[in-house]
């Protein structure tokens, strides 16, 4: 992951708005995703910049549309595929006059799914968020013991996998009182969780694990990802295998990917709590230890129907961070995933499991914010929440910092509950 001229801070692109500093996408970002610009149109892949999106294929940049044969291609043709991208858009690029053609203004096109899911993993990498949930479910042993040895992860759904600004229905399932017998109902406890996607770039073949020293040429980079939870659910369904119909409802994942060429700047040592076991050879490398974390920065946002009706805007409830939340690094998670020759393909997604801080106001779920619904909160207009209601927004935010280099976001992750058609 090499910082080069792409992440020059005084780079200013043409594109007006990408230089105002409170963008999400200046010319240092460069964030993939597929749009059009009418309903009946076949996806086209852009890359953000500003408030506008540049179509890549109209750019001269591809000759398809396939943003997941793109994911596929090698590191080096990546590299230069966003030098090509920051060359042309900087100020002064003799691309601009041909390049304006091939922009549209983002709020007049529709934004997709970034690429095809073919599969998705939900890892469970957010260590507090393990242990106050299992605090929860297992006062007496809330961290099982294989946690700080193995990547925890089950398989989900991906075709319940929305693009963000997709409403979805509150769902029903199996709900189990303690003195009652089962019911089928709508869910009571509906909660977010505050995730990141990682998306696989080059898959490997079958029988091929994939080693740490390269597991990050096999990442093409991270978008928001809000893995919805239907926790009564869950609660009834979970032993012995694991969720099931509490999760794969619907999951979904912002936009933009941020590549992992855009997130060089804001990588962060790998940081181990003293005691903790050091992890078995095949998940360690100098390289991941030394900067296999990546610090970004996020926030939940909720807004109910009430609020918005009132003109209030949506309240942050929690801020944390992907770096301080996770016990494990991407390129681990690559490398535990393949160890037994899986085979990921370009398009999968990895979701890195409830990424809630060490503190509190730092919970990734309403289940650890609320301490499973025991301590509800205030929202501004008097409304109270232990859990979601219909017609709640939850929108999730993230960005990268660092002295010396330009701030990039990942714009933004967001759903509507509607009702239960029950
Ligand atoms: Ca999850």
């Amino acid at each position: 992951m090499t910082i080069d001229a792409t992440h020059d801070p005084a780079l200013q692109s043409w594109v007006e708005s990408a230089n105002s500093a409170d963008t999400d996408f200046p010319v240092q970002n460069l964030p993939f995703g597929r749009f059009r610009s009418a309903a009946h149109e076949e996806w086209r892949i852009g890359v953000a910049i500003g408030d506008q999106v540049l179509d890549l294929r109209a750019a001269g940049l591809t000759d398809h549309a396939d943003m997941n044969q793109l994911m596929g291609l090698a590191p080096n043709e990546r590299r230069a595929l966003r030098r090509s991208l920051s060359d042309g858009l900087r100020r002064g690029s003799a691309q601009e006059k041909a390049w304006q053609a091939a922009l549209f203004a983002a709020s007049t096109v529709e934004l997709g799914l970034p690429c095809r899911i073919g599969d998705y993993t939900d890892f469970y990498i957010g260590i507090h968020h393990a242990a106050t949930v299992g605090k929860l479910f297992r006062p007496d042993n809330p961290l099982l013991p294989n946690y700080k040895w193995v990547p925890i992860g089950y398989h989900g759904r991906a075709s319940t996998i929305l693009p963000s600004g997709h409403p979805f229905m509150r769902p029903q399932g199996q709900l189990k009182a303690a003195d009652a017998a089962p019911r089928l109902a709508a869910t009571q406890r509906l909660d977010f969780e505050l995730e990141v996607g990682l998306f696989v770039g080059r898959g490997n073949r079958l029988g091929e694990p994939i080693p740490i020293a390269s597991a990050e040429e096999h990442l093409f980079g991270i978008a928001l990802f809000n893995d919805w939870s239907a926790r009564d659910v869950q609660a009834w369904e979970y032993q012995p295998l694991g969720p099931f119909l509490s999760k794969n409802f619907a999951s979904t994942v912002s936009p933009w990917i941020v590549t992992m060429e855009a997130l060089a700047p804001y990588r962060r040592p790998l940081v181990r709590p003293e005691g903790d076991p050091q992890p078995l050879p095949y998940l360690d490398s100098e390289a991941n230890r030394h900067a296999g974390a990546i610090d970004i920065e996020l926030e939940v946002r909720l807004q109910s129907r009430l609020m918005r009706e009132s003109g209030i805007p949506a309240q942050c409830i929690s801020r944390s961070n992907f770096a301080d939340a996770a016990y494990w690094t991407a390129a681990q998670l690559i490398a535990h995933h393949t160890v037994n020759g899986c085979a990921l393909a370009s398009g999968d997604l990895l979701g890195s499991g409830t990424l809630s801080g060490p503190h509190p106001e730092q919970a990734g779920s309403l289940l650890e914010l609320t301490q499973g619904g025991k301590q509800p909160f205030g929202l501004p207009g008097g409304e109270v929440r232990s859990f979601l209601e219909d017609g709640d927004n939850v929108t999730l935010i993230g960005s990268c910092s660092r002295a010396g280099f330009r701030r990039i976001g990942f714009g933004r992750c967001e759903a509507t509950v509607e009702p239960s058609w029950r």
